[in-house]
């Protein structure tokens, strides 16, 4: 379960950024995590609530968005909605697509006290 790992560089990054700014506690934080980013939200949200116990992150609250994955024809460059990273073009019928967005992940905001 590679969520498990991910949700631990998460915390190491929230705890390094919390401990820069001499903070004791996150209160939230905002993830976005792509839908062709390959993570599964639940899992994720399960390994940051085991992982979270005992750090700064203990008591924060956990907002992931999910942004609209886009590609875009290469062939036409019509831009269309993606739900996986290999797609028809809905203009002209061409799989020489590619991603525009979707795949990210990341830390979107940190609240902290
Ligand atoms: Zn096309």
């Amino acid at each position: 379960m590679h969520e498990l790992s991910i949700a631990r560089s998460i915390i190491g990054a929230v705890h390094e950024e919390a401990s820069r700014q001499g903070a004791t506690s996150v209160l939230e934080l905002e993830l976005v995590v792509g839908p062709l980013s390959g993570v599964e939200i639940p899992s994720l949200e399960f390994g940051l609530q085991v992982l979270s116990r005992g750090s700064v992150l203990e008591h924060a609250a956990l907002h992931i968005t999910s942004p609209k994955a886009e590609g875009r024809c290469l062939d036409c460059a019509t831009c269309f909605g993606l739900e996986f990273h290999y797609a028809e073009c809905p203009s002209c019928g061409s799989f020489r697509t590619e991603v525009l967005s979707g795949r990210e992940l990341k830390i979107s905001s940190i609240v902290i006290e």
